[in-house]
């Protein structure tokens, strides 16, 4: 029987930079039975045709901001608010509290028994989502290899992939903030040993 009063698992965040290997980690996770969420899927779900939130930005922006597969046009509505700090308020004053809701529903699933699930986030430590964790674990590899392996997988030019990065927390803060680290710049199974013992320690810590 569920009850609301019940010990929800611990909430342990993983982030890095684009690129860095968030995905690739999570999955390896994923693989060893941990749950994780990623807030950049919620961020979308929250405002996938039929969702009130989709509705709202509709009413308040106008229905151009609506592609004609009644998706939202992401890319016209980052292009409303990039010059518009009010206007972007508005949006994540909206947003915000819709995602986190929908972040702590997804970060409960039903009858799990690890002691922790993961939320996978690029901007966990730039905005207050590491608020909601207790601890933070981060994948790292140098500059060069994120810009290596962003360009390849999405295709993007050096410059475009370099103004993200520039965007994002820099290398050294972000292992400054970190409870753990994933040095991500080796084979993959390599990679895989080591998560497998950080979930080992993870499991005994929230146990
Ligand atoms: P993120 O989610 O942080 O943006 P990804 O997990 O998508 O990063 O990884 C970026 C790219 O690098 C992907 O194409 C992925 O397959 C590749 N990649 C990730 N980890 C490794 C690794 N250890 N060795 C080689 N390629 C990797």
């Amino acid at each position: 029987m569920s009850d609301s009063r019940e010990a929800q698992p611990a909430i342990v965040g993983l982030t890095g930079g684009i690129g860095s290997g968030k995905s690739t980690v999570a999955r390896l996770f994923g693989e060893v039975g941990v749950h994780w969420v990623d807030a950049d899927d919620v961020a979308r779900e929250v405002v996938a045709p039929g969702m009130p939130a989709l509705a709202q930005i509709a009413g308040h922006f106008g229905d151009e901001l609506i592609s004609p597969d009644g998706s939202l046009d992401r890319a016209a509505l980052r292009t409303l608010v990039f010059n518009d700090p009010a206007q972007r308020q508005w949006l994540e004053s909206l947003l915000h509290p819709i995602i986190r809701e929908e972040l702590v529903r997804q970060l409960r699933p039903e009858g799990y028994s690890l002691p922790y699930v993961l939320l996978v986030s690029p901007l966990l430590l730039e905005t207050d989502q590491h608020t909601m964790t207790q601890r933070v674990i981060v994948i790292d590899v140098p500059v060069e290899v994120q810009i290596e392996r962003t360009m390849s997988r999405d295709e993007n030019p050096r410059d475009q992939v370099e103004r993200i990065i520039a965007s994002q927390l820099p290398r050294e803060e972000r292992l400054a903030r970190a409870d753990e680290v994933v040095h991500n710049d080796r084979p993959r199974t390599e990679v895989a040993e080591e998560v497998q013992a950080l979930h080992q320690r993870l499991v005994a810590l929230f146990r």
